[in-house]
């Protein structure tokens, strides 16, 4: 019981304590006034005990003593055990014990309210125990005492009835108490059970709103990793764009492009192929990057059949996945688990092939837009390239022949000449002129003249395209042929073994084959030509020299040849 509670309980009861001390000093009075024999030693000690409580209790009144548990405790002990010592030590006599025993139960029930019960069973089962002694011992007494004290009687019944009234208000007051505090605590109980479910509540509504924040967090990552690779995307096509159309260097634009995919795509390979004569290519052109080891060669070798089977099969593009190992099994070693292959050019007008793989599954079912966009960028700088390179044939080769002319005969010459002589290295030069050409043309016509003509360019221009070398028509049936990094020793046989395959050349016009024969004159810088700007002329006096001694040779320059033509 807390010290507010059991201070006002004491001091409702303070009203019992002053009924049952009234009530027993009127009795005495009454009893010792009616009764000559009443022992006036009790009356006088019970009276003055009863006065000596009242001034005590009025006293811890004044100085709030009541408002300590302890103090309360303490003076109702005092006073059980003082009516203790008085029931033993006073006169026994049924009058005064009967009165005694009444104090004590005021005591005692002042000493139970003091203390911390709990149970509420408990003062209920005390209250009713301490009425059926009290009702017993009235009883045997009434029984017992012969002479007729009604007085005594009287008062003693008042004095039990008022402790049991006013002890019975007391404790049930105890007791409502008890069961609201009890109610309190369940209240508080609920209320906290109540709280705790709102802070579950509250904890599952967080939980959600943070799965919730968590996956638009994801999202927002996917969107940002969406953004910035949809820029590099951008960033790459930008800087294609500007490779495209800064150059028309097919090769270049090629590599970049393939270069730039596998850079922002992270494919495992990409290539380029453009069959030859596409845009005055005489090669076809690769353009393969990938990491991974001997697929380059394999892809190399297979790239030109794969447009083959695509476009003889009327194909533009295809994406293989599951049967892929089966179709290009090369790739099987390499983990290479989809391709995208685009035939490039128009239906009718196909050029080359487009062609990437990639380790990861099904990669380009979807978000083709990108290498769309970089193969329309791609066909437009190709036909560029075409329309850039019709040009400049148009300015540096043969109409007729189709190989070099002069003009861009001298640029190359001039720049590899000036090469040779920066390197210290060599180069040899072969003048080709058609013997007895003018009774080809006297015989034949000259549309029979322009086959022969044109059938030397291309013979010559394949023959010393083999050795990196480079022709031209150099005027009307006269051709040369440039080798550079060969000297004579190399060189001879070379321009030998052309000369043999011009001779046999037999060309067939009409119903007539045309023999050729070809005078040649060769030279060298710096065996025995010491400038290169005299290489041409020492060459055209070689092949004079061959004319002169009969057509159809070769002459090599050996050093003498100036003293005869020098003055000349
Ligand atoms: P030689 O063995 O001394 O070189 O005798 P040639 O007849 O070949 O020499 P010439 O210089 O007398 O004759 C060259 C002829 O080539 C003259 C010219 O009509 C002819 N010719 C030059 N250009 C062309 C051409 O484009 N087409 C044709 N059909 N003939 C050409
Ligand atoms: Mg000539
Ligand atoms: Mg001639």
């Amino acid at each position: 019981m807390d010290i507010k509670m059991a201070a006002k309980l004491q001091e409702k009861n303070i009203l019992l304590h002053r009924l049952v001390f009234l009530t027993f000093v009127m009795q005495r009075i009454a009893l010792q006034l009616i009764y000559k024999n009443t022992n006036i030693k009790n009356t006088i000690i019970m009276v003055a005990f009863a006065l000596v409580c009242v001034v005590i209790e009025e006293v811890l009144r004044a100085f709030r003593c009541f408002g300590s548990l302890i103090a309360l405790r303490v003076l109702r002990f005092v006073q059980c055990t003082l009516v203790f010592v008085m029931l033993i030590f006073t006169e026994t006599s049924n009058d005064s014990n009967t009165a005694i025993i009444a104090f004590l139960l005021v005591f005692v029930i002042d000493l139970f309210l003091t203390l911390d019960v709990t149970d509420k069973l408990m003062p209920i089962g005390f209250i009713i125990g301490l009425g059926v002694i009290i009702s017993i011992v009235l009883f045997v007494r009434m029984t017992i005492i012969h002479d007729n004290k009604w007085i005594y009687m009287f008062f003693a019944a008042l004095l039990i009835g008022f402790v049991l009234i006013c002890g019975t208000n007391v404790l049930s007051d105890f007791v409502k108490q008890k069961d609201n505090e009890l109610l309190d605590e369940r209240r508080k109980f609920e209320n906290i059970v109540e709280k705790n479910e709102n802070i579950l509540n509250m904890q599952n509504k967080l939980r959600n709103t943070n799965d919730q924040l968590n996956i638009q967090k994801i999202d927002l990552e996917r969107a940002n990793k969406q953004i910035k690779e949809a820029n590099d995307e951008m960033k790459v096509q930008e800087d294609i764009m500007r490779q495209l159309s800064s150059s028309f260097d097919v090769k270049k634009i090629s590599s970049h492009i393939t270069e730039a995919i596998i850079d922002v795509k992270k494919l495992s390979f990409c290539a380029v192929y453009i069959k030859k004569n596409v845009y005055h290519n005489k090669h076809a052109n690769y353009a393969i990057q990938t990491k991974i080891s001997n697929l380059e060669n394999k892809i190399k070798e297979q790239m030109e059949d794969l447009y083959v089977q695509l476009t003889s099969n009327g194909e533009v593009e295809k994406i293989i996945h599951d049967e892929l190992w089966d179709e290009i099994p090369y790739l099987r070693n390499a983990n290479i688990n989809s391709v995208y292959i685009k035939v490039l050019g128009s239906e009718d007008d196909s050029y080359g092939l487009f062609m990437i793989g990639d380790s990861r599954r099904n990669l380009f079912d979807s978000n083709m837009s990108f290498y769309n966009t970089i193969i329309a960028q791609f066909d437009i700088a190709i036909n560029n390239a075409r329309l850039y390179n019709d040009m400049l044939n148009m300015a540096r080769k043969d109409g007729l022949t189709g190989i070099n002319n002069r003009i861009y005969f001298n640029e190359l010459f001039n720049e590899t000449t000036y090469k040779i002589a920066l390197e210290n290295s060599c180069m040899s030069v072969a003048l080709f002129d058609i013997d007895k050409f003018k009774n080809v043309n006297d015989t034949y016509g000259h549309l029979a003249g322009d086959e022969v003509i044109k059938r030397i360019a291309t013979v010559t221009e394949d023959f010393i395209d083999q050795y990196d070398g480079f022709v031209c028509r150099y005027g009307g049936e006269e051709f040369v042929a440039a080798l550079p990094h060969k000297n004579l020793e190399e060189a001879s046989p070379i321009i030998n073994e052309l000369f043999e395959k011009l001779c046999s050349q037999v060309v067939s016009y009409n119903e007539f084959d045309i023999h050729l024969s070809v005078s040649v004159g060769v030279t060298a810088f710096p065996e025995v030509c010491k400038d290169t700007t005299e290489l041409l002329k020492r060459a055209d006096w070689c092949m004079y020299y061959a004319k002169e001694h009969g057509r159809h040779q070769v002459k090599i320059d050996d050093g003498s040849i100036e003293k005869e033509y020098n003055n000349a």
